[in-house]
């Protein structure tokens, strides 16, 4: 597969049949955005992915976060080997979740990918059209942080995208990145299904009490100021850490605590797309 995805393909436009083809066999493609990076995008994205799945959905889980792919660690899958087919390459499975990750290209952990912009696009492009997601319900995207190229290529290249979650921290700075993810879905016609507010304070674990260390609210006030919903907030719970480090999804790990409840609130809206 290394080699395969290492090559940049050349004829753009039957790289973009192959894309249209696979993502129309796939009912809600979400990207799960950020403005800047380490603000809890892809712990939303494993717990989202994973609670679509156990909600009985068929939910595949795309990971190009090309610099910092961390769904395999989440999801305890490591450098797990991918199995190639004739044209295509089969998914690795985290219980009946599909799964794809940049992580999976790695021989080990601590390699880093060293690539120019055509060769991110390249494996983009092949994650996109080259794997096999059957169908499914829901395609739930990590995207790399940021507005750059990336992100710019990866949500171009899905014809027609259900929408974005914006996953953002309270802070002042964490919010005008945000705000920017919010002006680059506006230029792309890419629906804001809404922002989540992780890190929003901390909660105790030994009495649950959530005490507010940075400022509280950013993100609701974010989505007021641009009329998109607010899908939540997400305290600090250092439990969400070790789930992540035990490659364990939170949601499933620590099921009947109050932060996972709060993390099942902020699904539901997505649950319920027709
Ligand atoms: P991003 O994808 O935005 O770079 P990650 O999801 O990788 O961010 O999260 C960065 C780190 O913060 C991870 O170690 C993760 O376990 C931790 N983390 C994320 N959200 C929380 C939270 N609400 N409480 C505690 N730790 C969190």
């Amino acid at each position: 597969m290394s080699e395969c995805v290492a090559q940049p393909q050349v004829d753009p436009a039957e790289d973009q049949r192959k894309i249209n083809a696979r993502m129309a066999q796939v009912k809600h493609k979400i990207c799960v955005l950020s403005g800047k990076g380490g603000v809890g995008k892809s712990t939303v994205a494993v717990n989202l992915a994973t609670s679509l799945a156990e909600a009985g959905k068929k939910v595949g889980l795309l990971d190009v976060d090309i610099h910092g792919p961390s769904i395999p660690t989440m999801l305890g899958l490591g450098t797990a080997p991918l199995i190639s087919n004739a044209d295509s390459v089969d998914p690795i499975y985290a219980g009946n979740l599909k799964v794809m990750s940049v992580g999976f290209l790695c021989q080990n952990e601590d390699e880093a990918f060293i690539w120019r912009g055509p060769m991110k696009m390249g494996v983009i492009k092949q994650f996109l059209g080259d794997v096999e997601w059957g169908e499914l319900d829901y395609l739930i995207i990590d995207c790399p942080p940021g507005t750059g190229d990336e992100p710019l290529s990866l949500c171009q290249l899905i014809e027609e995208p259900t929408g974005a979650v914006i996953v953002t921290t309270p802070q002042q700075v964490a919010a005008v990145d945000v705000r920017k993810s919010l002006t680059f879905c506006g230029k792309l016609s890419m629906p804001v299904l809404g922002i989540v507010e992780n890190m929003s304070g901390f909660a105790c674990p030994k009495c649950g009490e959530v005490v507010n260390i940075f400022q509280s609210g950013g993100g609701e006030k974010m989505a007021n100021d641009f009329g998109v919903p607010f899908l939540g907030k997400l305290p600090i719970d250092p439990a969400i850490g070790k789930a992540c480090d035990a490659g364990l999804p939170f949601i499933q790990s620590h099921a009947a605590t109050e932060t996972a409840h709060q993390l099942r609130d902020i699904i539901k809206p997505l649950l319920e797309l027709k």
